[in-house]
């Protein structure tokens, strides 16, 4: 089965589906919606990009359609869980889209914007409610919302929620709910801790894997650039004088760096915007819209709140900072490259960052190639030691996570380092 007529889909929502401009399914869409229509718990390895939020959006619509349970007052039917305030935005836009030929009503609550009219907004009940844990919980304890009758959970990016330390949020949400309910697990990478909470919530889930994350990697032209720290902003202005360059994403680690950095580029007559957590919600949505419609040609962004945006055409993905996690890595680069388009990704590294580096290269399993022909390139660096030729493979597990200190000494194992520790993408079980 590959298109969408096939589904049995209400005619309302296919017509929805095809104004989207969709006829053929993405393969997760392909393996999950049958089974989901079917009943059954889902997990499911997949990042942003493969299609994943119809995958789990248009079963639950059509489930919701055809169920037995009606909207009332304060009462939730359905829950998707986000990390961030941005995915659960775009997770409801998505949805808005699918559902505008039903009626059903769609919610969205999340944290950092004034309650009153999410509270609002739920009062006549709620059969898709779209939410940030801490928010949800906030207004679930002081009893504007009941979830004691969610027929269908979906937990999205998953790993993403755990890294930002919502588990107790979101075990005391799952308390709530009722024990018979179908629930559905994205995530991108899958670590023990995700593993384990799936196991605790899931019901004999179907498994996907999808995106195997050295996929994405390979499919994006990657380079990096030895660069001194101080000569990166120059490195910067002269990469962006490439008009090939035409929607570029630039990562820093830091929000005062990615603050510096666009300031920076708006000095240099670059339009762009900067988007990480101590923005207000409606700059960043501001941001986010306006490199959408190309009004501005940079988006400089941390992990966190990049993480999930959907944008089409990011020619350059542009790694100002290289991420302590090397992880972020994989998700970062991912923003460019989608859809069968093609993207380049140029990731500065400083004297101070190679140890980041080698540990990329050894979750990707590549070794990203190194352009020497720009007029900032540090000489001293090229030769750089490689992880696969320099460090010993019992050692090199050790060194996952690095604080930001720049005192890298990857040969240290630091104590809790083996409970983060995740098989490489392509050993990864299913
Ligand atoms: P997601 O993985 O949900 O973030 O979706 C990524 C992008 O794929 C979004 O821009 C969707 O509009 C788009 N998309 C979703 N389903 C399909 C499909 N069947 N064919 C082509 N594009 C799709």
């Amino acid at each position: 089965m590959t298109k969408f007529v096939e589904l049995g889909l209400r005619e309302a929502v296919l017509r929805a589906v095809e104004e989207g401009g969709y006829e053929n399914m993405t393969p997760i869409q392909t393996q999950a919606i049958p089974n989901v229509l079917e009943g059954k718990d889902l997990i499911a390895v997949a990042q942003t990009g493969t299609g994943k939020t119809a995958a789990f959006s248009l079963p639950i619509i059509q489930m919701l359609l055809k169920g037995e349970g009606k909207r009332q007052a304060k009462v939730a039917r359905s829950l998707i869980l986000a990390p961030t305030r941005e995915l659960a935005v775009q997770i409801a836009e998505n949805i808005r889209a699918y559902a505008k030929y039903v009626h059903l009503r769609i919610a969205l609550v999340y944290g950092g914007a004034s309650a009153k009219p999410q509270i609002k907004s739920m009062m006549p009940g709620v059969d898709i409610l779209i939410a940030t844990p801490g928010r949800l919980l906030d207004l679930t304890n002081q009893r504007h919302i009941d979830l004691g009758q969610v027929e269908y959970l979906v937990l999205d990016e998953a790993d993403r929620m755990l890294d930002m330390g919502f588990i107790r949020d979101i075990r005391k949400i799952i308390a709530y709910l009722p024990k018979k309910r179908q629930t559905l697990m994205f995530s991108a990478t899958m670590p023990t801790s995700v593993e384990k909470l799936a196991a605790s919530i899931l019901y004999k889930p179907f498994r996907i894997d999808v995106a195997p994350e050295a996929t994405t990697a390979e499919k994006v032209d990657q380079h990096v650039l030895m660069v001194p720290k101080s000569r990166k902003r120059d490195l910067l202005a002269h990469m962006l004088k490439d008009e090939a360059v035409k929607r570029v994403l630039v990562f820093t680690r830091t929000k005062h760096g990615a603050n510096r950095v666009s300031k920076h580029l708006d000095r240099l007559g670059v339009a762009s915007g900067a988007i990480h957590g101590n923005k207000s919600q409606n700059a960043r949505q501001k941001a986010l819209n306006e490199f959408r419609s190309g009004a501005i040609r940079a988006l400089v962004a941390t992990d966190v709140a990049a993480r999930g945006i959907d944008v089409d055409g990011v020619t350059h993905v542009i790694n100002f900072d290289l991420p302590n996690e090397p992880e972020s890595y994989v998700h970062r680069i991912g923003r460019t490259a989608r859809a069968g388009e093609s993207g380049v990704s140029l990731s500065f590294c400083d004297h101070e960052e190679r140890a980041y580096l080698r540990d990329i290269e050894k979750i990707i399993r590549q070794k990203i190639p190194l352009m020497t022909d720009h007029p900032y390139h540090a000489e001293g660096m090229a030769s750089r030691p490689h992880a696969a030729e320099k460090e010993d493979a019992s050692s090199r597990g050790n060194s996952r996570r690095r604080s930001n200190s720049g005192q890298h000494k990857p040969n240290q194992p630091k104590p809790g380092n083996s409970q983060r520790r995740r098989r490489p993408a392509r050993q990864r079980s299913r």
